[in-house]
């Protein structure tokens, strides 16, 4: 079979690493990689460090609003996927590559299968989940990273195209989280210094328009970890990295260690030895999770119910009070409880794939 499959974002490169492989030992992939994310240590780094194939095609498009980054996608994605004639187009997740490749290949009639189908937020004004009701509602194969996600497939009548296949972020956890130790983690500041890892710390990850589009819920939830017991690494996002860099030099912050972005392996070593997590990740949660670590999220709504049971992940405002009250919450780790799969989820999607060919879809 040919498949074509289209990454932009981060998440993206870190699923499609597991997949890829899988995938191209029985089938030819043509990675079409849109430039949603484009810095080094957002895109080249985890291409290198997880042995993605060099995508075939880049379309170098980013930034502009929600609608242009979009639109322009849209055109770009077009011509691969004419001059490829793939028997499936495969996405992941729920970035605007996502929803423009679904737009695109919906229209040229080509078959989508869609990985991490089925989660939702109920929160519309959550950008993504715009993108993910789209892309699920135009795909012929919706494969589920959790029974939530089938549930909620079902109640919107998708159930028909659905299957669970667990966690692709499970797969790649599962592989790569002893492939780095704390003293080989490389830190580099936001002004290039590098920094040497504590020996006990928090890890902040904080990215989100929700909490990034003003200064005052930064500030909030930067003050709480401020105020904790050991100190914080929180590698700082390009789209949040100015207001980040002025809130530091504004109110000195000096127990918070402000970081470019690492590497995948970087980031799940800081997870697995982390004390705690707060985060308004989605993936960021999910391994938390898969780590048995405690992790408050700061955002309004719940993106992994699984996550939640426990206080294993807790809600809180970018309210300082609420975060550090949420945090010191114990949680109850049931290490028996598995609800994002076996770790072999790439090789579920790829076999989905292959049915879904067979059947003539
Ligand atoms: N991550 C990373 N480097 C960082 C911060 C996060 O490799 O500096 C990883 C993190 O471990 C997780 C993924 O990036 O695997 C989450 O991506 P992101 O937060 O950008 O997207 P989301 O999960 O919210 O869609």
């Amino acid at each position: 079979m040919k498949i074509l499959t289209v990454v932009g974002a981060r998440p993206q490169f870190i699923k499609a690493a597991v997949v890829s492989r899988e995938l191209r030992k029985q089938h030819q992939e043509i990675l079409v990689h849109t430039g949603q994310h484009f810095d080094y240590n957002m895109s080249e780094q985890f291409f290198e460090e997880l042995e993605i194939p060099k995508p075939n095609y880049n379309l170098g498009i980013s930034g502009g609003s929600h609608a242009q980054m979009t639109g322009k996608m849209m055109m770009a994605l077009e011509a691969p996927m004419l001059e490829t004639h793939p028997d499936v187009v495969l996405l992941y997740g729920d970035t605007n590559s996502t929803l423009a490749a679904a737009l695109t290949a919906a229209k040229l009639h080509l078959p989508i299968c869609h990985v991490e189908a089925g989660a939702r937020t109920h929160s519309r004004t959550n950008p993504e989940e715009l993108n993910r009701i789209c892309t699920d509602h135009v795909s012929s194969l919706l494969l589920a990273s959790t029974e939530s996600g089938m549930k909620c497939m079902e109640q919107e009548g998708l159930a028909r195209r659905a299957r669970f296949v667990g966690d692709p972020m499970f797969d790649a956890f599962t592989a790569y989280s002893r492939k780095r130790a704390p003293g080989e983690v490389v830190l580099t500041g936001l002004t290039g210094e590098g920094c040497a890892l504590p020996q006990e710390f928090y890890y902040l990850t904080c990215h989100r328009e929700e909490n990034t589009s003003d200064d005052r819920d930064l500030l909030e939830i930067l003050t709480a970890m401020e105020q904790l017991d050991a100190p914080t690494v929180y590698p700082v996002h390009p789209r949040n990295k100015a207001r980040a860099k002025r809130l530091q030099e504004k109110y000195g912050l000096s127990r918070i260690l402000f970081t470019e972005p690492v590497g995948y392996l970087d980031s799940i070593c800081l997870v697995n030895h982390a004390k705690k997590i707060v985060t308004d990740s989605g993936g960021l949660q999910r391994e938390a999770f898969f780590a048995g670590k405690k992790c408050v999220t700061i955002l309004d709504f719940v993106c992994w119910p699984e996550t939640m049971i426990e206080n294993r992940n807790e809600l809180a405002r970018p309210k300082q009070n609420e975060i550090l009250e949420k945090l010191n919450h114990p949680q109850t780790v049931d290490a028996g409880y598995l609800p994002f799969g076996d770790g072999q989820a790439a090789a579920k999607i790829v076999s989905a794939i292959e049915a879904l060919q067979e059947c003539g879809a």
